[in-house]
């Protein structure tokens, strides 16, 4: 189909599509047209990756705001992750040059979002537009259009529930919205276009040819049925060999691990592979992007990260600050790196083609069942969906590796010849039906147990449960829970949420944590001598269902035991028995409570990230959830007029700067941080009066002389005149501070984190 012939779009898109080199639309786009996408028809999409989903987004949304100037209709993108958020932030800032406005909203789950009442698309998490609904915000009235973009994962068990959820209750605010899903290929399309009452568009067409495959030996076994030649050198691994023979022919290479660990070990040995085949220039434009890779963040990822790319080789995964993952995927596009090594999070969306794919391993470890895991179908086509970059190589290849027959034979059937699974709900499970169920008498979308069954009737967990029986006897259970727990209370037969459900609720609160938190404080309450300190509040909410604690590894056991029992008298409600299964809990909350503590008394982002094994980004992810957990305490703790706040809102501020008490003052000045508060109290600044009053050349000692960021400072402290002037820094200060030249890191633990909920990847 010719993009002039598209109703219902305004011209200057047409004009717009145009300009990239778009003339007609992809036949699965075409079909999406004709059955009425941008028309206000409902729409599920079932595509490939990279055959062109977020054209069909697209369309919806301009042909909703174009409909509906008069009414004001705006349009919703819901993504999976807030790493896509930014992603599609910046495709659709495009549209700002045509008078569209645009805005994301990703964080903070207590505000309205008030500002995004006058933007005409808008980008956020499920978990944001969620918290959106429970805070009644104004304009969803005006929501001519939503997208949910990789719809599929309502099938995962942590965040699915979310997202169903939340499109039922869009769908039951404005039942003449249009919803538009894009899937990746599924086995069952048609339940979600049930469920969604839209269109089906479903679809296995893609712009570039695919060949699945499976190496083995000395060669590749495609699914064709042909072969091709692609021997091993000696000592070579298979990845190595397959990244030289596409190097040889001037492509580039993904290979997706199983772990982090692994992406960068790949990553460390595949640089021995890639470099050999660098131009001068290469070499020269990949050492100044390692350059910038250091400077992001003073720790032994980054350094590892940027040794990796200086060979034209990298690893990707939700460990990295965004920056670091920004630089990646840019200098991949430009083919400057030759080969990524990832986490499959890559795979998730983020548009990184390359010419052949390879899956390295196809097993994961699964904590739920404590042993490695086949990944599905789905995943592993989406991962191979990244192959072929349209326009650049002639066609994409994705291979599995395999080390004996058996497994050659195995892998084309798991995986090459394999269909992909169906998607099924999640909502089932109780931790989701607690929240939500909580959250949908909370905010007047339920007033009685048949409203209740009633909305649960509009969500695809409905649809797919075996009987009506089995729906109502789990809401039941669930509505007891939150009676028991003063959360909610039946009036002849009404249900309302209490005040206190109320603020579970609007804080985005799992009811678990808050009567967890609830009684831990009640129990400091208590115990009126001792006083309760940070690491006890940091404990409290590491064990809540809303924080996902560290890991134990071998060994961890017996060093958090000791801990454990050390520090017990300072802990908030009683240790399980050591016999008891919540006991390893108790342990994995006393390590996450330790790293919030080590991270709070101003030790170094590395030694962090060393000893606990993990990337700054999940410091990063640990801090923000803290910070959360712990606002959400305070707010519960005033609920109940529990007189604890201070000490809660105190472990807060240090978990938010990473410091010490002394330093709570200086470090909230935006542009101190932590390291430069540490070297402004050595100096004698101790607090913001100190600043604002204190003498200038101190100051720009303990900044290292660096006079804009003293200004920039002391300008945002409200001194009457940062300006430095003829200021020289104290030399009694420099001294004895002894500040050398080592790198300022005066950063916050990079990353956005907004990863860290996907678990270990
Ligand atoms: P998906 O969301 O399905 O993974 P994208 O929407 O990111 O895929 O599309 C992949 C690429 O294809 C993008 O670079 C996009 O600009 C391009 N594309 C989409 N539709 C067309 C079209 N009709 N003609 C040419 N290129 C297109």
């Amino acid at each position: 189909m010719d993009i002039a012939e598209i109703p219902g779009i305004p011209d200057w898109f047409v004009t717009h599509l145009q300009e990239d080199g778009i003339e007609e639309l992809y036949p699965p786009q075409a079909e999406a047209v004709e059955k009425g996408v941008t028309e206000g028809e409902n729409l599920v999409a079932s595509i490939p990756t990279a055959s062109g989903k977020t054209l069909i987004a697209t369309l919806a949304m301009l042909s909703t705001v174009a409909r509906d100037t008069e009414t004001g209709g705006k349009a919703l993108y819901i993504v999976p992750l807030r790493a896509l958020a930014s992603e599609k932030r910046e495709e659709f800032e495009q549209f700002e040059q045509y008078g569209l406005s645009v805005g994301v909203s990703t964080g903070n789950y207590e505000s309205d979002g008030g500002w995004l009442a006058d933007k005409d698309i808008i980008v956020a998490t499920s978990e944001k537009v969620d918290s959106l609904v429970r805070n009644d915000a104004p304009w969803l009235d005006d929501l001519g259009c939503v997208v949910s973009d990789e719809v599929h994962l309502v099938d995962d068990g942590n965040r699915g529930p979310t997202l169903e959820v939340t499109l039922a209750k869009l769908r039951s605010l404005n039942p003449a919205l249009q919803t538009v899903a894009l899937s990746a290929t599924i086995g069952n399309p048609e339940a979600l276009a049930e469920w969604l009452d839209g269109a089906l568009v479903d679809s296995d067409w893609r712009p570039i040819e695919l060949q699945k495959g499976v190496h083995f030996g000395d060669a590749l076994h495609l699914e064709d049925g042909s072969q091709e030649r692609l021997a091993l050198r000696s000592s070579e691994s298979q990845e190595a060999a397959i990244v030289r023979d596409t190097l040889e022919d001037d492509g580039s290479t993904l290979v997706f691990v199983n772990s982090r660990r692994n992406a960068e070990s790949a990553a460390r040995r595949l640089g021995g592979t890639t470099e050999a085949f660098l131009s001068g220039d290469e070499r020269a434009e990949l050492a100044e992007i390692a350059t910038q890779i250091r400077d992001v963040s003073d720790t032994d990822t980054s350094d590892d990260l940027a040794d990796a790319v200086e060979k034209g080789a990298a690893f990707h995964h939700a460990g990295l600050a965004r920056d670091h993952r920004s630089l990646v995927e840019d200098a991949f596009r430009d083919r400057l790196i030759k080969v990524v090594c990832a986490t499959p999070t890559l795979a998730a969306g983020v548009n990184t083609p390359s010419r052949r794919v390879v899956v390295r391993d196809w097993r994961r470890y699964d904590g739920t069942i404590g042993g490695m895991q086949p990944l599905s179908v789905l995943e592993v086509h989406q991962m191979m969906g990244r192959a072929g970059r349209p326009g650049l190589d002639p066609y994409g290849e994705a291979v599995l590796l395999a080390s004996g027959h058996d497994e050659l034979d195995e892998l084309f059937e798991r995986y090459v010849w394999a269909e992909p699974e169906p998607v099924r709900s999640k909502l089932a499970a109780e931790p989701a039906l607690r929240t939500h169920i909580l959250a949908t008498i909370a905010s007047g979308f339920a007033r009685s147990r048949d409203e209740l069954l009633e909305f649960l009737e509009g969500t695809l967990y409905a649809e797919q449960a075996a009987d009506r029986d089995q729906l109502q006897s789990v809401m039941d259970t669930v509505i007891e829970y939150l009676e028991v727990n003063d959360f909610l209370e039946r009036i002849d037969g009404t249900l309302a949420a209490t005040s206190l459900g109320h603020t579970v609720s609007r804080l985005y609160l799992d009811p678990m944590s808050a009567a967890e938190i609830l009684d831990g404080l009640a129990d400091a309450q208590q115990e009126t001598e001792t006083q309760m300190t940070a690491f006890a509040l940091y404990h409290l909410i590491s064990r809540t269902p809303d924080m996902y604690e560290l890991y134990l590894r071998s060994g961890d056991e017996e060093e958090y035991t000791m801990l454990a029992y050390e520090r017990e008298e300072e802990l908030l409600g009683r240790a399980p028995s050591e016999f008891d299964d919540a006991f390893e809990d108790w342990l994995s909350a006393t390590k996450t409570a330790r790293l919030l503590e080590d991270w709070a008394s101003e030790l170094d982002e590395d030694t962090i990230t060393e000893r606990y094994s993990i990337g700054p980004g999940d410091i990063r992810g640990k801090v923000d959830t803290a910070q959360w957990l712990l606002g959400a305490a305070e707010s519960l703790a005033t609920e109940r007029g529990l007189g604890v706040s201070p000490a809660i809102r105190e472990a807060r501020l240090r978990v938010e700067h990473g410091v010490r008490e002394e330093l709570v003052d200086l470090a909230g000045v935006r542009g101190v941080g932590r390291k430069r508060a540490r070297r402004l109290y050595e100096a004698g600044i101790e607090s913001r009066a100190d600043l604002r009053e204190g003498d200038k050349s101190v100051v720009l000692a303990a900044l290292r002389g660096r006079e804009k960021t003293a200004e920039s400072i002391l300008e945002n402290v409200g001194h009457r005149e940062p300006a430095m002037g003829e200021v020289t820094p104290a030399e009694s200060v420099t001294d004895a501070l002894d500040i050398g030249d080592a790198g300022d890191g005066d950063t916050e633990p990079s990353s956005d984190g907004g990863q860290a909920n996907l678990g270990d990847f």
